[in-house]
This record gives structure tokens, C-alpha cells and sequence, in this order.
């Protein structure tokens, strides 16, 4: 099955050609139909299965199908990642498959310095890419305005819990809106990620892999 019958966008598709990629994964092939139609979902998936790309490609294609008029840039994806490394590998993936798509993506994380990270979200940012601590210093100094996110993507969600990350993950779903899709990776399914998953997803397709 090639990329093209998947429903992406001519710009998205062509930044997976650019990149080499002939055909998509499993995951790849289960989730993005799903999520183009808006639905929520919760998939295992672990890494090395190309889930980075199965939920970035098509959130660049609902974010670019329905930018907002007005002008002024506002985070209107935000994809939560357990630790800096990741968060960083996946702010590339969102700036490799949006090469031809006009959005902008900043990353966000502990262990470095705040400024610049201050300074890229005032230049207006569509999708954000972030550790859970750092996230919640930003809102704390102001300086990070949640309440335009239409997508959340919680990646490698049993990490994030394994971390100790769920207080913080539960303060911030109490900022973002509450009509929003809902994307849930997690390579592991314990007890506490259904509960959160109960909490979180409405009516999710399920996707294995
Ligand atoms: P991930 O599971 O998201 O960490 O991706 C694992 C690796 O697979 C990354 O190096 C991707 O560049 C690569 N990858 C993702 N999707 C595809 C694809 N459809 N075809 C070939 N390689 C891919």
C-alpha cells in the first residue's frame, strides 16, 4: 500500500517521498486514517514501529487543512514526550514531515536554559513539543498560553507514568480545552494507563501493532 492512499495531503506526502520512505508501517497504516477523521486513539505501539511518523503526518495534515484566520499563531498542537532525548527526536520528525507545510514547531525542555525557550514560543509556535515539568514552568511564568490545542499526542505514556509524570500530566489536561482529539502511544498497558486512558480518550479506536 503506498503513502498516497492514505488521504495525506500532496505537502506531507511529498516530505515522506523526500525522505525515502516507500510505503508505511502497520501502525502507520492503522492509525492515520483514523486520526485524519478526528477520532482519538489509543495505540501500542513501541519504538522502532515508526509511531513518531503515524501521528505526526497526520497532524500536520488537520493542522494545515483549517489554519484559524486572524494572523497570531497559537499552539494549537501539543505533543508530551517523557524525556528530553525523545523530546527532541520528535520535534525533528514534526520539522522533517512539515518541511513543505507553513507551520511552526518549537521544542520544550528541562535541564536548559528558559530564555530562549521564552523567546521561540513569543514568536508563535502551532506545535509544541515537550517534557511535562518544563511545560508547566512555562504556564507558571505565563510565558505558555494553552488554550487553543485542538491535538494532544501523549507519547510513550507508560513512561511518563513510570517517571512519575502523572500529577503533572493531570495538571495539564486541567488547561487545555476540553473538546480536542486525543492521541494516546504507550509500548505497555498497566492498570494507571487505562485509568488515564478512561479519563482521556472519548470513544478511541484502538490500534495494535
Ligand atoms: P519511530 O518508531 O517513530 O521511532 O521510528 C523508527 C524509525 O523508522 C525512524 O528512524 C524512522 O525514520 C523510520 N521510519 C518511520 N516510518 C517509516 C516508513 N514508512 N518507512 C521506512 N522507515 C520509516
Amino acid at each position: 500500500m503506498p503513502f498516497s492512499s492514505l488521504g495525506l495531503s500532496a505537502e506531507v506526502t511529498r516530505a515522506v517521498t523526500e525522505k525515502g520512505y516507500t510505503e508505511p508501517t502497520p501502525v502507520q497504516r492503522q492509525a492515520i486514517p483514523v486520526i485524519l477523521e478526528g477520532r482519538d486513539i489509543m495505540a501500542g505501539a513501541q519504538t522502532g514501529t515508526g509511531k513518531t511518523a503515524g501521528f505526526t503526518l497526520p497532524l500536520l495534515h488537520r493542522l494545515h487543512a483549517t489554519v484559524p484566520g486572524g494572523g497570531r499563531r497559537a499552539v494549537r498542537a501539543l505533543i508530551l514526550t517523557p524525556t528530553r532525548e525523545l523530546a527532541a527526536q520528535v520535534a525533528e520528525s514534526v520539522q522533517t514531515y512539515g518541511r513543505h507545510v507553513p507551520l511552526k514547531s518549537a521544542v520544550i525542555f528541562g535541564g536548559v536554559s528558559i530564555n530562549p525557550q521564552i523567546a521561540a514560543l513569543r514568536r508563535g509556535v502551532d506545535i509544541l513539543v515537550a517534557t511535562p515539568g518544563r511545560l508547566l514552568d512555562h504556564v507558571s511564568q505565563r510565558t505558555l498560553d494553552l488554550s487553543q490545542v485542538e491535538i494532544l499526542v501523549l507519547d510513550e505514556a507508560d513512561r511518563m507514568l513510570d517517571m512519575g509524570f502523572i500529577r503533572d500530566i493531570r495538571k495539564i489536561l486541567a488547561l487545555l480545552p476540553k473538546k480536542r482529539q486525543n492521541l494516546l502511544f504507550s509500548a505497555t498497558y498497566s492498570e494507571e494507563i487505562r485509568t488515564l486512558a478512561d479519563d482521556l480518550l472519548d470513544n478511541p479506536a484502538l490500534i495494535e501493532v
